[in-house]
């Protein structure tokens, strides 16, 4: 069980006012996110007040970059993060959590059942191959997937024109290296939310936006992705 309390004034902190449904449910997710990581490994953070902080808070930061009503892709959700969180204080969002490990899939899908999030769904599979999901999305997420050129290229083909990718990175150092990528792929830097959680540790949500189509030959395969980022 998560001291309830200090999870309200740490989320109160970074301007979110939690129901006592929602207090209720990010505890109880908490809970089997601790049980589930006996059995396969789904996070390294398992002490209560980390956890509201490395991952409640960190999570729910981005919150504020993305637009009321959007329909959001989580790549690499992993073990929810940011997803659940997020569906959980979002009902606004209609939220699809992806992940290429199929066990933290169907841990994120069967949790959000018994916590009743029905804004939120998951989908087994790599990014680049999701050629189903191209153009569905207003917002996508990702944190600690991989850098910035990488995740461009995977994040580019998900959004609508006009759609937002909120990246949740430490700073803004990885802008640098991710100018060609922009570039090429339309996915320009807008702006970003810097500031630092509870414990003192510096974050940074680099928003971009989709200026226009991304080129077809985008994504390529991950390998080449990996070995020629652009
Ligand atoms: N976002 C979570 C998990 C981060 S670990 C968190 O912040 O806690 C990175 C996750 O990304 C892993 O679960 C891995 O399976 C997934 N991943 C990496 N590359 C991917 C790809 N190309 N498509 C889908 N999932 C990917």
């Amino acid at each position: 069980m998560l001291q309830k309390q200090f999870l309200k004034s740490v989320l109160n902190g970074i301007n979110l006012e939690p129901t006592d449904e929602q207090l209720g449910k990010l505890s109880a997710y908490f809970d089997m996110v601790v049980e589930k990581n006996k059995q396969f490994n789904l996070t390294a953070i398992t002490d209560e007040n980390d956890f509201v902080v490395k991952h409640y808070e960190d999570s729910l930061f981005g919150a504020s970059e993305i637009p009321v009503g959007a329909r959001v892709l989580d790549i690499g959700c992993g073990g929810g993060f940011p997803c659940v969180p997020l569906a959980i204080m979002r009902p606004d969002l209609q939220i699809v959590g992806l992940d290429s490990t199929a066990k933290k899939v169907v841990f994120v899908s069967e949790s959000a059942r018994a916590l009743g999030l029905d804004n939120l769904t998951t989908v087994a599979g790599r990014a680049e191959e999701q050629r189903v999901m191209y153009g569905v999305f207003d917002a996508v997420t990702a944190r600690a997937v991989s850098s910035l050129p990488v995740l461009l290229e995977l994040v580019a083909p998900m959004l609508k024109v006009g759609g937002r990718f909120v990246a949740y990175k430490t700073d803004e150092m990885e802008l640098a290296q991710a100018k060609n990528a922009q570039k090429v792929l339309n996915l320009q830097f807008d702006h970003s939310k810097v500031g630092t959680l509870s414990n003192g540790e510096r974050r940074a949500i680099l928003v971009f936006k989709k200026t226009g189509a991304t080129p077809p030959q985008y994504p390529r395969q991950y390998g080449t992705i990996k070995k020629k980022p652009l």
